[in-house]
Order: C-alpha cells, then sequence, then structure tokens
C-alpha cells in the first residue's frame, strides 16, 4: 500500500508565501512509495500547479461544489479545478462541517462529482471530544462514512482516499494515541469491506490531527494508518518533509 501524506495550508499562505514553500516542496526528494498532496488556498491553485510541473507532487483544492455550473456565487466546481490540473479535493473536513453546516449529505454528492471528473476525493471524518467522551466515537464514525460513501460502487470506492480526524485533535495539539487511531482505521476498514476485504484493503486511511515530526513515526507504523492529513506541520517546508521522510520508513 502507497503512504500518502498530504498538507491543507487552510485558509494561510498568500502568494509570495504559497510560491516559497512550494520551492522549497520541489527541492525535496521524495522516498519511493509516498505521495505526495498540497492543498493550497483556491487563489493559488493554478500557481502550484504550474510551478510543481515536473514534480510528482499533487495539487489539491481544500473544497469544491457539488455542481458543475451556474448560480452558485462565490463557489468553484470540480470541471473548473480540473481544466486548471488540480487533482484532488479535501472534503468533509471538520471546519467545513464547523463553519459552513457542511453534511455528509452534501459531501457525498462532492465526492459523486469529483470522482466522474476524475479527482481524487480526501473524504475528511471524524467525532468531536463530546462523542469520543460519551464512547460514540465508532457509531458517530460509521454513520459518517455511511452517508457520504454508501452509495459508492466498488471501482468508485477504489478510487476514494479517506482521512481519518478526530476533531479533538485538530490544531489543539493533543493527538490520538496511536493505538486509538489504529483502532478507528481498522473500523473504517471493517465498514469498507462490505465491497470485498481485497478493495478494503487498498483504500488509503490517513490520519489527521495534529500530526507532527514528533509523533507521526509511530502513528504512521501502524498497519492501517496510510498516511497523514497535515494541518499546521504542512506549513513549514522542514516540518512536512520531515513528515514525508518518516512516512517513507514506515
Ligand atoms: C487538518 O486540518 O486537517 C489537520 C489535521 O490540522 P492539524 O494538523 O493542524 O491538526
Amino acid at each position: 500500500m502507497r503512504m500518502i501524506v498530504a498538507g491543507n495550508w487552510k485558509m494561510n499562505k498568500d502568494r509570495d508565501e504559497a510560491t516559497a514553500l512550494i520551492a522549497a516542496l520541489k527541492e525535496l526528494t521524495l522516498p519511493q512509495g509516498v505521495e505526495v498532496i498540497v492543498a493550497p488556498a483556491f487563489p493559488f491553485l493554478a500557481i502550484a500547479v504550474d510551478q510543481l510541473a515536473g514534480s510528482s507532487i499533487l495539487v489539491a483544492a481544500q473544497d469544491c461544489h457539488e455542481k458543475s455550473h451556474g448560480a452558485y456565487t462565490g463557489a468553484v466546481s470540480v470541471p473548473m479545478l480540473r481544466s486548471i490540473g488540480v487533482k484532488a479535493c479535501i472534503v468533509g473536513h471538520s471546519e467545513r462541517r464547523q463553519y459552513f453546516g457542511e453534511t455528509d449529505k452534501v459531501v457525498g454528492l462532492k465526492i459523486g462529482a469529483l470522482l466522474e471528473h476524475g479527482l481524487i476525493p480526501i473524504y475528511c471524518c471524524g467525532e468531536s471530544q463530546e462523542e469520543r467522551v460519551s464512547g460514540k466515537h465508532f457509531e458517530v464514525v460509521t454513520n459518517q462514512v455511511k452517508v457520504a460513501l454508501g452509495a459508492l460502487s466498488s471501482e468508485q470506492l477504489s478510487r476514494v482516499v479517506i482521512a481519518y480526524e478526530p476533531v479533538w485533535a485538530i490544531g489543539t495539539g493533543l493527538t490520538a494515541t496511536s493505538a486509538q487511531a489504529q483502532e478507528m482505521h481498522a473500523h473504517i476498514r471493517g465498514l469498507l469491506s462490505a465491497h470485498g476485504a481485497d478493495l478494503a484493503s487498498r483504500v488509503p486511511i490517513l490520519y489527521g490531527g495534529s500530526c507532527k515530526p514528533d509523533n507521526a513515526a509511530e502513528l504512521f507504523a501502524n498497519r492501517d494508518v496510510n498516511g497523514g492529513l497535515i494541518g499546521g506541520a504542512s506549513l513549514d517546508a522542514a516540518q512536512f518533509g520531515e513528515l514525508i521522510r518518516l512516512a517513507g520508513r514506515a
């Protein structure tokens, strides 16, 4: 199974900063078997694609609209992303759920649109602190995965990347323990096995939530952890480069 290290820049970096970070990432030697993805903000996607020409680093968007065109002021469609060379898109991030009211139903439509146009959906799921404390985390994630991915065919599912991101660990400095991550990743893989064990074993499941160079080796060593979706640490080339190196050793 390939490892994936994806950087979610969120609403950070202006043009000069984005260009400088991409230039630094382009200098990295990528280990064999590690796929690297960066997700800058919308205004810099085309610049990132151009700058990364000739590199194997892929460019992802942080969101998309489920419709292909029309009167949806402020929205960006999947065909638009595709037309500038964007290859993947994060959907269902907990910040989109919390601040923009995104639901798994809508996320499912976005995933359908991405697959239709040949982009890789990076589908984020994960429970809140309250849900974890009250022991509902498996139930919550099961429901998220069923609603967002339940209608996909096996062929479609084989083109999806999942990111398990416990909300209580995002940007907080709290990380799921290696055992908590493995347990939930194995659970998610179990849900996918309705499509057969072979397919389930091939869907990459990334961990996200305060993943940093000092905890990544332990997280990445888990059997069902196939890399990381990285927020804060992706904004620094040295830290992101170290995470890529650690993924190559896992
Ligand atoms: C994220 O937003 O996807 C994320 C994992 O953020 P951080 O690494 O900063 O916790």
